[in-house]
């Protein structure tokens, strides 16, 4: 989930690469969510190393070739012009700002930076998050409601909470950590798409937030621009999906880099609620460790990192029940809670984040190593 490489290049058209991206995708995924759709179980649910349900998404793309610019659930780089609607690069408004937040797309010019971690490289320095608003037919958000309006302040006060623990943590390990995420202070920092009824273009709701919103946010945002205007070292997104209480269908998850990913930047892939549960700010936390190359624990194998069941046994289970990557409850009444964030970064954690160079569990363990 978190291979890092060299080389960023930007994949487009070409039939094969787009399926090598699709099974790529698959393969993430499938990670991703067997993995992240487990984390509302723990705590609650957990009965030493039971698994939550397991996800592997269907992708809608065919192994017919397409035309190029119609492709379904693959992308060419470039928005069709029959998406310009939906597309349109707007700033989130803010409830009350929608005349002026329109922004005007900079023209395709030669990107002066490269990224060879993706966007969210190391976790020190100033990290810009900007955070995309994603309407869909199914789950719209309707900034003239009160209920829309609160989850738009409350996603902002999220982030806070898990971005003051992060930077917390880091401190603790000698690294200095800012983020840059207030949307509610700073407009600039938040977007507003529409991917309609996604469904027309991609049959599953993870991949319409993958594709469809990176297709908008590669279209409507200038990395470097932005990232030099706010003299960012790092920059991360959070895509968040008003989905509702009552249906559970999606699993909150995140698209790290990896080597032929379309586009250099990560993502966060929210839904407002996992499981008919509200997420609290250590969802945000846990997803964004991710971007940073932590991994998560509560997997009794996982053979990216070559975590094996000993390790879970005999590491994980006797001294990492409360670190971030492990559970996102909190352990003193088993349950979330939304003003802070009481789990750890364990030693494990810290090492793949790169704030502590002490190899000696991943040694002991045989444990791949760190990227950073
Ligand atoms: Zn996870």
């Amino acid at each position: 989930m978190m291979i890092r490489r060299e080389n960023i290049k930007r994949v487009i058209g070409n039939t094969a690469k787009k399926f090598i991206i699709i099974l790529s995708v698959v393969a993430m995924l499938s990670t991703a969510f067997a993995g992240c759709g487990e984390e509302k179980y723990k705590g609650s649910k957990y009965t030493g190393g039971k698994t939550g349900p397991s996800y592997t998404p269907t992708p809608v793309a065919t192994e017919t070739p397409e035309p190029a610019g119609t492709a379904v659930g693959t992308l060419t780089g470039t928005p069709e012009p029959t998406k310009a609607a939906a597309n349109t690069p707007t700033n989130t408004p803010g409830p009350t700002k929608a005349a002026e937040a329109t922004v005007t797309p900079a023209p395709t010019e030669v990107p002066k930076r490269t990224f060879t971690n993706g966007t969210a490289g190391d976790l020190e320095g100033r990290c810009l998050i900007l955070t995309v608003f994603v309407s869909m037919d199914r789950f719209p958000w309707n900034f003239t409601t009160d209920e829309d309006n609160a989850t738009y302040e409350n996603v902002c006060r999220s982030i806070g909470v898990a971005t003051d623990y992060i930077k917390e943590n880091c401190k603790k390990y000698g690294k200095d950590v800012e983020f840059i995420y207030d949307y509610l202070e700073d407009w600039e920092l938040s977007y507003f798409t529409d991917i309609g009824d996604y469904t027309e273009r991609y049959d599953d709701i993870d991949y319409a937030m993958i594709y469809g919103v990176g297709e908008y946010v590669d279209y409507a945002i200038d990395i470097d621009t932005v990232m030099d205007k706010y003299d960012a070292d790092n920059l991360l997104f959070v895509y968040v999906a008003n989905t509702d209480a009552e249906q559970d269908f999606a699993y909150t998850c995140c698209r790290p880099w990896y080597d032929g990913f379309e586009w250099p930047f990560e993502s966060v892939i929210m839904y407002n609620y996992d499981c008919g549960v509200l997420n609290p700010p250590s969802v945000y936390a846990h997803e964004i460790c991710h971007l940073f190359g932590a991994p998560d624990l509560y997997n009794e194998e996982y053979a990216d990192y070559n975590f094996t069941k000993e390790f879970y046994n005999e590491y994980v289970r006797k001294n990492a029940t409360n670190d971030i990557m492990f559970t996102c409850m909190n352990m003193e009444d088993v349950n979330y809670v939304y003003d802070r964030i009481t789990n750890e970064i364990g030693p494990v954690t810290a090492y793949y984040l790169g704030l502590s160079d002490d190899d000696s569990i991943i040694k002991k363990y045989k444990l791949r190593k760190s990227e950073h």
